[in-house]
């Protein structure tokens, strides 16, 4: 087996190692598609606080080759989605089958190997059958539509309420997507027009360019003077937190959204937000949401293919890394196809 690895900071290595059977529990698979986020440009940079080495990407989707004993859901040649998180098998959630609650998470590409390899062997209970209907370009997007369906859950969003997302990265554009298949009205903030044009195109029809305009006067007048009920905030976009709390109605709703934690440091005074009584809470987990995401993706409520700049192969992959880290990563996606 091959695997990508990040060997200390700024240095990735191609690192082979013996072949691993399937166990107890677990398939083996070949990894076909994965993409190249933001964590693991941090994980390449060295800015991630994690130990190393590692082999990165969080995201994969995968073919079953080999099924372990008391493996009943799948089978050879199945297509999965594998979860970013690495449940642990035996705490007491993931004995009740409620794996994406595990307290021993970890994240895959970020505090333990991900998928920049040919083959793993992950638990069964980690991966979500990818149905005929779904391509494998859109299936490696499952995390990101699931995180956004948790976060509409945790806003209590109702038809017809306003969502100011503030960050248009792929995690904002897919929440947008989401927000309107739920009939509530998005509101897209960015500071980089070209992010807020992918918005638009994708049929989010309310953007506010962050760098041009007042945008808080300009939300002021989209929400008829209200300012928004509920505000997504993306951790890792290039809105500040305290222009998000600006953004929220006196009473209302703001989620910070960091991708599985791997997220920078936040600051921010938090007086605007006491003071108009704003309730913040953070998202970081939508791995139970992986089955509606699927649906999503089945009946085409969200639209993820636009969302991909660059495609490359395996051997490719240290220079799109390296690329990533040194021009600035955009804010969507690498995808790496697997032969
Ligand atoms: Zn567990």
């Amino acid at each position: 087996m091959k695997a990508w690895t990040v060997t200390s900071p700024g240095k990735l290595e191609l690192v082979e190692s013996p072949s691993e059977s399937a166990g107890a529990g677990c398939v083996k698979i070949k990894v076909l598609e994965s993409l190249i986020s933001k964590p693991d440009v941090n994980v390449y940079s060295g800015k991630a606080d994690v130990p190393l080495p590692v082999c990165p990407c969080g995201f994969c989707v995968g073919m079953v080759i080999e099924t372990g004993a008391d493996v009943h859901g799948l089978e050879r040649g199945d297509r999965v989605f594998v979860r970013s998180q690495q449940s642990c098998g035996t705490c007491a959630d993931c004995r009740a089958g409620k794996s994406w609650k595990c307290e021993n998470t970890k994240i895959r590409g970020y505090s333990c190997d991900g998928f920049m390899r040919d083959f793993a062997v992950v638990p069964e209970a980690d991966c979500v059958k990818i149905p005929d209907r779904v391509k494998n370009d859109e299936a490696v997007f499952i995390d990101y539509i699931s995180l956004a369906v948790q976060t509409i859950a945790a806003l209590d969003l109702d038809k017809g309420d306003y969502l100011a997302v503030c960050g248009a990265s792929t995690l904002g554009i897919v929440l947008g997507q989401v927000a309107l298949y739920y009939q509530a009205v998005p509101i897209i903030i960015d500071s980089n027009p070209e992010y807020l044009a992918t918005a638009k195109s994708l049929g989010l029809y309310y953007t506010v360019d962050a760098s041009e305009t007042d945008p808080r006067t300009k939300i002021f007048h989209i929400t008829g003077g209200k300012m928004a009920e509920r505000v997504a905030h993306i951790a890792s976009g290039n809105i500040p937190l305290s222009r998000s709390i600006d953004f929220t109605a006196r009473g209302g709703m703001l989620a910070v959204i960091g991708r599985f934690g791997c997220i920078d440091a936040i600051p921010c005074s938090l007086e605007n937000a006491v003071r108009n009584g704003i309730t913040i809470t953070g998202i970081t987990n939508g791995a139970k949401n992986a089955q509606v995401a699927i649906n999503m993706l089945v009946s085409k409520a969200v639209t993820v293919l636009p969302l991909i700049n660059k495609t490359v192969s395996f051997d490719d992959i240290p220079s799109a890394l390296e690329e990533c880290a040194t021009i600035k990563l955009n804010h969507f996606k690498t995808l790496i196809k697997f032969d």
